[in-house]
């Protein structure tokens, strides 16, 4: 059992191929108890599978790792009994009411009296007056907000949620993650698999994942300062235009469009300074310093990682 301060996910350079393709490669990673932990990196990059190997649906290749304690190539059966599993596809029955989905889940898992639990599962959810629904009518944020009931309901000590609230529209996405921080608050874990960086901010920790290896971990604020990067924010008319002739000055490491502004980030702070003088002193455009942003750090990282690949 997890005691306060231990983890629930432990892995040691877990490896998974599929057709001779690796796609975990050597993964170490760790989630505290009672933590948000999210999971990111770009399409491919190995999170379902890792997902998978960490309840016991996949075999990985090599390496070891516990789950809630329980060894998950061992105990996967153990493993999903404690444990709520969510993915981004819609996995309850289209074709059955929000309590009929929820009375089912309850009795699949031999839960006493599964109305009583349906019902404190629709009011915890805020589903009340929606409960003679038929699921597959419902909205995409009530869908997987449903979802989440229906995994949460058995009460697991661990969520392993896989891209939750992709495709769910922002309102929908920003309740969502209320209730995930109230669950966590309650003391469960969670692992959250996201391509939202506002989301990635609203996590404890993060881990960054690219071509199947971990590129970086930690806070928000570890991930960031782990980039070394300065910013420099330039905004004003067509500022975009001014992409190309930027990444050829000396001591720029990443230029990056944010809405309207630019992003320009360096290693050097006096040489970045120096580059970006003559924009400064522009009276057309606004250029100032300001602090390196968690999708920085990423887009830096995730172009390091490319240019050790392609020497690699
Ligand atoms: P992510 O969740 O980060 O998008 P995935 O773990 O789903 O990444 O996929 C990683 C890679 O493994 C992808 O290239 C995907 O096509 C491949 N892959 C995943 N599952 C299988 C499978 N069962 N058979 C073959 N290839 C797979």
């Amino acid at each position: 059992m997890s005691d306060a301060g231990e983890n629930v996910i432990e892995v040691h350079e877990l490896s998974k191929s599929f057709g001779g393709k690796t796609v975990v490669d050597r993964l170490s990673m760790a989630v505290k108890k009672g933590t948000i932990h999210g999971f990111l990196g770009p399409n491919g990059s190995g999170k379902t599978t890792t997902i998978r190997m960490l309840c016991g649906l996949l075999t990985p290749d090599s390496g070891t790792g516990t789950c809630l304690g329980l060894d998950i190539t061992r105990d996967g059966e153990r493993i999903r009994r404690r444990v709520g599993y969510m993915t981004q596809r819609f996995s309850l029955y289209q074709d059955l009411t929000i309590r009929e989905n929820l009375e089912f889940v309850a009795r699949i898992h031999g839960l006493k009296d599964p109305k009583k639990r349906a019902s404190q599962a629709i009011e915890k959810l805020g589903l009340g007056g929606r409960e003679k629904q038929l699921a597959g009518n419902l909205s995409g944020g009530w869908k997987q907000r449903l979802a989440l009931g229906a995994c949460t309901l058995p009460d697991p000590d661990l969520l392993l949620l896989d891209e939750p609230t992709a495709g769910v529209d922002p309102k929908a996405r920003r309740e969502f993650w209320a209730e995930i921080h109230a669950l966590a608050a309650d003391g469960l874990s969670v692992l959250v698999s996201t391509h939202y960086m506002d989301e990635a901010e609203r996590c404890h920790e993060i881990a960054y994942l690219a071509y199947g290896k971990l590129v970086v971990s930690g806070s928000v604020d570890d991930v960031v300062a782990a980039s070394g990067l300065q910013a420099w924010m330039i905004s004003g008319p067509n500022v975009h235009q001014l992409q190309g002739e930027l990444e050829r000055l000396d001591g720029i490491d990443l230029v990056a469009p944010f809405g309207a502004s630019l992003h320009v980030c360096g290693h050097d702070a006096a040489l970045l300074e120096q580059s970006l003088a003559p924009y400064a002193a522009r009276s057309d455009i606004r250029c100032v310093s300001g602090e390196a942003t968690l999708e920085d750090a990423f887009i830096y990282l995730m172009n390091a990682s490319k240019d050790n690949f392609d020497d690699g």
